[in-house]
């Protein structure tokens, strides 16, 4: 049986499902706000983590940030406000030290040390190690209205808590992608997505110096950084990168396509008819999916170089490989590839399948089932709001789940500033039209 939480009399203003980097941003930018106007509002974010991380499985050393750090939660839309990446490296006795690295890429575990940072900041808002289960609609009002959501959360030993709030920010992130092949072979811990190679690897028998073959399946930037931890970190390791694609291909971020990115371009995205937002969203594909870093490309092209000089080929490299069947077979796991190029069929045996496949967005319609029959196909407008039945008047926000409406820029770091300002403000509009429609009403009373 859920519990309640323990202030659920007084429901919550905001509930934010995740604390990532989304509604990070957007607890900074309701500070901004009822800084501006006084009036806070209670809210509280949770998330299923048991303590803050940024896609923690992944931090390998090398890892860099692929966005300029001045694209932190907040510089972009307020440069003076205190939670800024250069604040934080002020506040730890780098600043100096940073800008004498002279780069706009920090690596990624300081990025992760900096969103940390500000989420100490909020501490008093957040809970871990709570998994939001599902979202239900409220208690219905006299006029058949529904003015507040039900979230039911579910923590490390199974105890459910409900949680009533007057309005959403969904901000779950993406789901690891398992391509169907691999389906049956997930409970085998020899076989695993690239969301947890540090968790994983760590208790794989290459951890403790013993030889292991190993495929790295994927061809975007998450393969690439599994080849180069596992060559740099694992010398008995040898790999396989096995892909789809002919060869690995840059990501663009040169600076004429980098101004996708920029917040003016969400109106341009969304102004447009579906098909030719689509359309958009092709044409600078490139930009993020499916591709690696140029440096990054340059260095495993540089090792298996180097391999060929030796004449000791340690890795290889698999490409245009689809993979036909996956199955484990004396302990190993035995992929049969197919050449797409000349149909020749060939099967290998791992010891280790390293699946940097991807993520999906699908985890805001399952957490919203209970809705469904209020919502119109999870479409959004402008200010992220779910388009709802008129009955349900508890807005519900969406960040990184509208790429088909708001650009490319909307599973990445690149608007978060100016998308948390804009639900603040549309929040702050209906509390505030909501409020004073209650003081009409009250006056009409008297
Ligand atoms: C390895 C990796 C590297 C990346 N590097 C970059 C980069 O350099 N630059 C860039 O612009 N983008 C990058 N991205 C894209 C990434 O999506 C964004 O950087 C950013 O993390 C998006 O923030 P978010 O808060 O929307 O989602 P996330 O960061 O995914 O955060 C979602 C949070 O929700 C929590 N959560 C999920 N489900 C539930 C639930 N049911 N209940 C409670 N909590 C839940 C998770 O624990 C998580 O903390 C990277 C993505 C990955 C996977």
């Amino acid at each position: 049986m859920a519990q309640h939480d323990s202030a659920s009399s007084t429901p919550y203003d905001l509930l934010g499902v995740g604390f990532g980097p989304s509604n990070l941003a957007l607890a900074i930018a309701l500070r901004e706000q009822s800084e501006r106007d006084g009036r806070p509002l209670r809210s509280l974010f949770i998330d299923r983590q048991a303590d803050y991380r940024w896609h923690g499985n992944t931090l390998v050393t090398q890892s860099e940030l692929q966005i300029s750090f001045l694209k932190d939660l907040v510089t972009l839309r307020n440069p003076t406000s205190p939670f800024s990446f250069v604040n934080y490296l002020h506040s730890q006795g780098r600043l100096v030290d940073f800008i004498n690295l002279g780069t706009f890429y920090p690596c990624r575990l300081e990025f992760n040390d900096y969103l940390r940072w500000v989420a100490e900041h909020f501490a008093s808002q957040s809970r871990y190690g709570e998994a939001v289960v599902r979202v239900e609609p409220g208690p219905q009002e006299a006029d058949g209205s529904l003015r507040q959501l039900d979230v039911v959360a579910c923590d490390a030993a199974g105890q459910e808590r409900r949680y009533r709030t007057r309005s959403l920010a969904l901000s779950t992130g993406g789901t690891p992608r398992i391509p169907q092949v691999f389906r049956a072979l997930r409970q085998y811990p020899q076989v695993f997505h690239h969301a947890q190679y540090l968790e994983r690897l760590a208790a794989l028998p290459c951890a403790q110096g013993q030889p292991m073959r190993i495929a790295v399946v994927g061809g975007g930037q998450s393969a690439a950084e599994a080849f180069i931890d596992l060559n740099d970190s694992y010398p008995q390791v040898r790999v396989d990168m096995v892909l789809r694609g002919a060869v690995l291909k840059p990501a663009d971020d040169s600076p004429f396509v980098n101004e996708i990115f920029a917040p003016e371009y969400t109106d341009l995205v969304f102004n447009q008819p579906p098909e030719e937002r689509e359309r958009l969203i092709n044409e600078y594909h490139n930009t993020n999916y499916s591709v690696v870093d140029l440096d990054l490309i340059e260095r495993i092209y540089g090792i298996l170089y180097r391999q060929k000089v030796a004449r000791n080929q340690r890795h290889g490299f698999l490409c245009r490989r689809s993979i036909e069947s996956a199955q484990l077979v004396d302990g190993k796991v035995e992929l049969r590839l197919r050449d797409v190029a000349t149909a020749a069929v060939e099967n290998h045996r791992y010891d280790a399948v390293i699946l940097a496949t991807g993520y999906e967005r699908t985890s805001h319609r399952q957490l919203l089932e209970p809705l469904a029959p209020l919502l119109q196909d999870f479409e959004v407008d402008r200010s992220y709001r779910l388009q709802t039945d008129e009955r349900l008047q508890a807005p519900i926000y969406l960040q990184g789940f509208c790429q088909h409406s708001h650009g490319l820029s909307d599973t990445l770091l690149s608007v978060l500033p100016a998308r948390a300002g804009e639900i603040a403000e549309a929040l702050h509009a209906t509390f505030e039209s909501a409020r004073l429609r209650a003081e009409r009403a009250e006056l009409a009373d008297v």
